[in-house]
């Protein structure tokens, strides 16, 4: 895509609320600490209360002001990590007051969340993850899940992302941490110093996939 791509933070309430159902129902892991042990209608009247504060409706501006100084330079890596355009001109970023930052890979309209809770480094680090799995879809997403099925391709897609904390060493303050994935990760990030081929680096994964990780049900 020609031109430089752009970020639009936002808040909307009724994708925070969407969220927040979702975390209450599905997820308790995404419940801010602050909010731990509280009761579901405590924590609603916490968010409602956060949302009417003119400090949290002025979020996104400010993290739009911190971002503004990276964002050509954030793209321009994430071309060349891809070697591929970025695939879409414009994301939305919708801040949540959950600690859960879903992502949504649409192909007109692209949208993750940024976490309340977080720091403003932390947040680029989320942003870097959620587009760096945007563009894991648009090139490579289809051809992994016909190889390895969606289960696979999701943790490998989850596992790549490592390759962030390498390339954005210089830009960002934080890293990502991923315990959960720490091996593959490691291979990964060996693979990709080599000649950061990331095609090259997919296929190995696949197959260290394939040779070295078990799934559910699997022996
Ligand atoms: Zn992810």
């Amino acid at each position: 895509m020609k031109g430089s791509s752009r970020i639009n933070f936002l808040f909307d309430p009724k994708k925070d609320w969407e969220n927040f159902f979702y975390v209450i129902k599905n997820d308790k892991w995404g419940i801010p600490p602050e909010f731990k042990g509280l009761s579901e209608n405590e924590i609603k009247k916490n968010i409602q209360f956060i949302h009417s504060q003119n400090f949290f409706r002025d979020y996104p501006k400010i993290i739009r002001e911190n971002w503004e100084p990276f964002e050509k330079r954030f793209f321009k890596i994430i071309e060349k990590i891809f070697n591929k355009p970025i695939a879409h001109r414009k994301y939305k970023a919708y801040l949540t007051t959950m600690t859960r930052c879903p992502y949504f890979y649409k192909k007109n309209d692209p949208w993750f969340m940024i976490s309340f809770y977080n720091s403003i480094p932390s947040i680029f680090m989320t942003i870097a993850h959620e587009i760096f799995h945007m563009q894991f879809h648009a090139y490579l997403g289809e051809k992994v899940r016909n190889m390895i099925g969606e289960l696979k391709m999701d943790y490998l897609s989850e596992a790549i992302t490592v390759i962030i904390n390498e390339e954005f060493r210089d830009l960002f303050l934080s890293v990502q941490r991923d315990p959960s994935r720490e091996k593959i990760r490691g291979f990964i990030l060996n693979e990709w110093k080599k000649n950061k081929n990331l095609e090259e680096v997919v296929q190995k994964s696949i197959k260290y996939i394939k040779n070295k990780v078990k799934f559910h049900g699997e022996h």
